[in-house]
């Protein structure tokens, strides 16, 4: 544990404004998570490497969070240094342009649905199918954010990453990316990144993008405390959330978690549940999908803390 009482640390306490014993669950989807030691929300790329130095130079262990929306974090909370980076913002602009498209600059903290509506309003294509995700650029992309039939992988022309190792800057073009499903299988801290979209009417990109809105939105609970589909999807046959309702599991709780009466493949927070109880569930889950179908389930939604 990081304690206050080492004036190395109340020394970045102070210089860095850093939270102290800050309960994580304000910070997450799910509204779970016990306390990070030191919680930092640098306002910039600068600012952040400063404190990464400083923190790497005392040993302090870090973990990352952007929007928080894709994560369970422990009841124990994080020991260490949390840094959230949905701060880490600019004005989100064109850099290039051909006859083709265009390609886009945002930043990490930039959240996705600010990105989409930059696109729409500059008559791009691309990040249709984005419609409705939520979180920060940077998230998305470590988790290669998408839907059945297309990942945020699929328009990335480069990223910006912080080497958490010589903590120096880098852009990484897309062919040295390795993108799988629901994830990005490097290192780094994401700063930034650019998208190449290509030219269509605003209208039309307008449209598909509601529909695909107004769909999500039907389909899914988004408004119930969660952390989107609690489990990948079998790489091939029934998705996860066909398997957990055909295994009857829709409704089952404990305690205050529950699987989503409106999609299986989402575990609900419905008042004041633990990581605990999501858990349990989880395994609960897991054991009769696994007895009905010979499936074992994966979690899609990141487990953090002690
Ligand atoms: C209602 C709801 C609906 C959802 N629908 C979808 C959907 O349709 N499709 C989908 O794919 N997901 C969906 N999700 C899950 C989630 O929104 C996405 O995975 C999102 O892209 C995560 O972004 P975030 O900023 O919240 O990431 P976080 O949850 O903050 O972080 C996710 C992971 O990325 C890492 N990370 C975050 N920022 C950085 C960075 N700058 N550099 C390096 N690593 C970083 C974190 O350490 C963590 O491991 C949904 C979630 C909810 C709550």
């Amino acid at each position: 544990m990081v304690t206050k009482e080492n004036t190395a640390v109340s020394t970045l306490v102070q210089e860095f404004n850093l939270l102290v014993d800050e309960p994580l669950k304000k910070y997450t989807s799910f509204k779970i998570g016990g306390p990070a030691d030191l919680l930092a929300m640098p306002k910039d790329k600068l600012e952040l490497k400063k404190l990464l130095t400083k923190s790497s130079t005392l040993n302090i262990p870090v973990t990352l969070f952007g929007g928080g929306t894709n994560v369970l974090i422990t009841d124990k909370g994080i020991r260490g240094l949390v840094v959230i980076t949905k701060f880490l913002k600019s004005k989100i602009h064109i850099i290039q342009s051909n006859l083709q498209g265009k390609t886009i600059y945002a930043e990490t903290g930039d959240r996705l649905s600010k990105v989409c509506l930059f696109a729409i309003e500059n008559s791009l294509s691309g990040l249709e199918p984005a419609a409705g995700i939520p979180g920060t650029v940077g998230g998305a992309i470590m988790m290669n954010a998408g839907t059945s039939s297309w990942d945020i992988s699929n328009i990335i022309e480069s990223i910006d990453v912080l080497d958490p190792k010589t903590l120096s800057f880098k852009t990484l073009k897309r062919k040295e990316l390795d993108f799988s499903y629901r994830q990005l299988n490097q290192s780094g801290i994401i700063v930034a990144a650019t998208f190449k979209l290509t030219k269509k009417p605003g209208k039309e990109i307008k449209k598909i993008f509601k529909e695909n809105l107004i769909k999500k939105n039907a389909a899914q609970p988004v408004f119930a405390a969660s952390a989107g589909c609690f489990f990948k999807n079998p790489s091939r046959g029934k998705s996860a959330g066909e398997l957990i309702e055909k295994s009857g599991l829709k409704g089952k709780r404990i305690n205050d978690a529950m699987v989503s009466l409106k999609h299986a493949n989402f575990i609900v927070n419905t008042n004041n549940a633990s990581c605990e109880d999501i858990l349990l569930l989880k395994q609960h889950i897991q054991k009769i999908v696994f007895k009905k179908f010979h499936i074992t389930l994966e979690t899609e939604v990141r487990l953090e803390g002690e």
